[in-house]
């Protein structure tokens, strides 16, 4: 149950990652970038991707890792478009998106380029398929229809929480926890009042 006022949308503060430590993950589209992420998830993904074609889906990366840099524009140009309020539900703020850890990725159906990157994924083959298949692949879902932080309902959006490293970057314990949302908890409620 979501007690919280429906603007106030928190993104958890992660370390972003190493660039030295990624691997390339798969070119985009327009095959001119070469996406990266941590080793674990790109090992994992490319299981899950050859499993997933044996059964005539067919998945693609569209993003994975992201600087702050990248995110900050990104965030700017969200804001243009969505409004300061608007933007924050759909796209976090640099500094607070699970793409800058290596660990997420944004899914696409090779089949319906339509859906990439959007609401309509959900009705893509393969995201039936990961719904049912990516949790054994150690990937889940991050933002989920009314998930606690308020955050849009991100269907193609899947974090690697399969290694013990990924899964605490996403689940902090004990102080580690209380620094994390701390410092996410303090941003929302910053970016709640002043926008
Ligand atoms: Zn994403």
């Amino acid at each position: 149950m979501r007690l919280l006022p429906k603007n106030l949308v928190i993104h958890q503060w992660v370390v972003e990652a190493n660039k030295l430590k990624l691997s390339p993950i798969s070119v985009s589209t327009d095959g001119h970038r070469m996406h990266l992420a941590m080793p674990a998830a790109v090992q994992a993904y490319n299981r899950m991707a050859a499993d997933a074609k044996k059964q005539n889906i067919q998945l693609k990366i569209i993003w994975a890792f992201r600087s702050a840099s990248t995110q900050a524009q990104q965030f700017e140009e969200a804001r243009r478009k969505h409004g300061k309020r608007g933007a924050i539900r759909w796209l976090a703020p640099p500094g607070y998106s699970e793409h800058h850890t290596g660990w997420a990725i944004d899914v696409g159906d090779e089949t319906d380029p339509q859906a990439d990157d959007n609401p309509l994924f959900e009705r893509t083959p393969a995201f039936r398929w990961l719904k049912t298949n990516a949790r054994r692949h150690g990937f889940e879902l991050s933002f989920p229809p009314k998930n606690w932080q308020g955050i849009g309902y991100e269907p193609w959006h899947w974090r690697f929480v399969g290694t013990p490293e990924a899964r605490e970057t996403f689940y902090p314990k004990k102080f580690s926890a209380l620094g994390v949302w701390g410092v996410s908890w303090t941003e929302a409620v910053r970016r709640w009042i002043f926008g």
